[in-house]
């Protein structure tokens, strides 16, 4: 009767033993299937989260071209505040003057920018030129009319304050600046036209809204009109007529041409007013409005 007891008990140790070890691979099994479960989309939270990361990285990458420029300029020219350097880079200056050509848009805007960056189209004439009080030097003059109404009234205040202002040049046309131009560089080289003639399309006075004026027929030299006992007066009161002075001693580094005492651009009384008060240029002024 003892010898089935003990056979019991050792088959009930064995069974008892292979529960367990079958528990444990059980539970080994079942950890792993969780891992397996768990895993993927672990992964996957981590594939969308790269995914978002992109998105949110790829319009950075776009701004970093302009940084980027931004980033050179200022390499370049340590002596500049950040906030300058940004300022030029709006305005192209740390491109090639002519390398970066775009072409003006706003035709009929008394603002339109015109200068080494932004170019008026090759056979572009304004419509509405009509002629303008001039030195007859140069024969008659035109400029545009609302442009020329304002200078006939200028014209008219300093006579009032007793001297002669009138026009020796005024528009001129695409092909007389390529001319111009093209003149320069036959006779002195490129480097030497570049810095005393712009190129064609690049000249302010094709827009028909500026003007080189003469006080006194004084023709010795347009520079003459700044030793005028009444420049000043001119200078200050350029403004209620809606003009500026275009190239002003002090702006080269944004207009990149040298001063011109002479030359005179409408821009309307609003601009004209806010750009002097500011002691702005142009550039400065269409920077500053965007
Ligand atoms: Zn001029």
């Amino acid at each position: 009767m003892a010898k089935p007891k003990r056979r019991l008990t050792t088959f009930g140790k064995v069974l008892i033993t292979m529960i367990v070890i079958l528990f444990l691979v059980l539970c080994v099994l079942i950890s792993q299937l969780v891992i397996q479960l768990t895993k993927p989309q672990e992964e996957n939270q981590a594939e969308q989260a790269k995914v978002v990361q992109e998105e949110v990285e790829e319009p950075k990458k776009e701004e970093s071209k302009h940084s980027a420029r931004e980033e050179a300029y200022a390499q370049a020219h340590p002596e500049l505040s950040e906030e300058e350097v940004i300022k030029r880079v709006a305005m192209n200056l740390d491109q090639e003057p002519y390398s970066h050509l775009e072409e003006v848009q706003d035709l009929d805007s008394d603002l339109q920018l015109v200068n080494k960056y932004y170019a008026l189209p090759a056979g572009y004439e304004p419509a509405d030129l009509v002629p303008v009080s001039s030195s007859g030097e140069n024969g008659t003059v035109m400029m545009r009319q609302n442009a020329a109404a304002a200078f006939e009234e200028l014209v008219q205040a300093s006579a009032q304050q007793g001297f002669i202002l009138n026009a020796c040049s005024a528009y001129r046309s695409y092909a007389y600046q390529e001319g111009l131009y093209n003149n320069g560089v036959a006779n002195y080289g490129q480097k030497y036209a570049d810095a005393y003639w712009t190129r064609p399309g690049s000249s302010e006075h094709q827009t028909g809204l500026s003007v080189d004026v003469r006080m006194d027929n004084d023709f010795s030299d347009l520079d003459a009109v700044r030793n005028h006992p009444q420049y000043d007066w001119l200078l200050e009161h350029l403004a209620d007529y809606g003009f500026i002075l275009r190239y002003p001693d002090d702006k080269q580094e944004y207009t990149l041409i040298a001063p011109e005492s002479w030359h005179l651009r409408y821009v309307g009384q609003e601009a004209a007013r806010e750009i002097a008060d500011h002691n702005w240029c142009l550039e400065e002024y269409l920077y500053y409005q965007n």
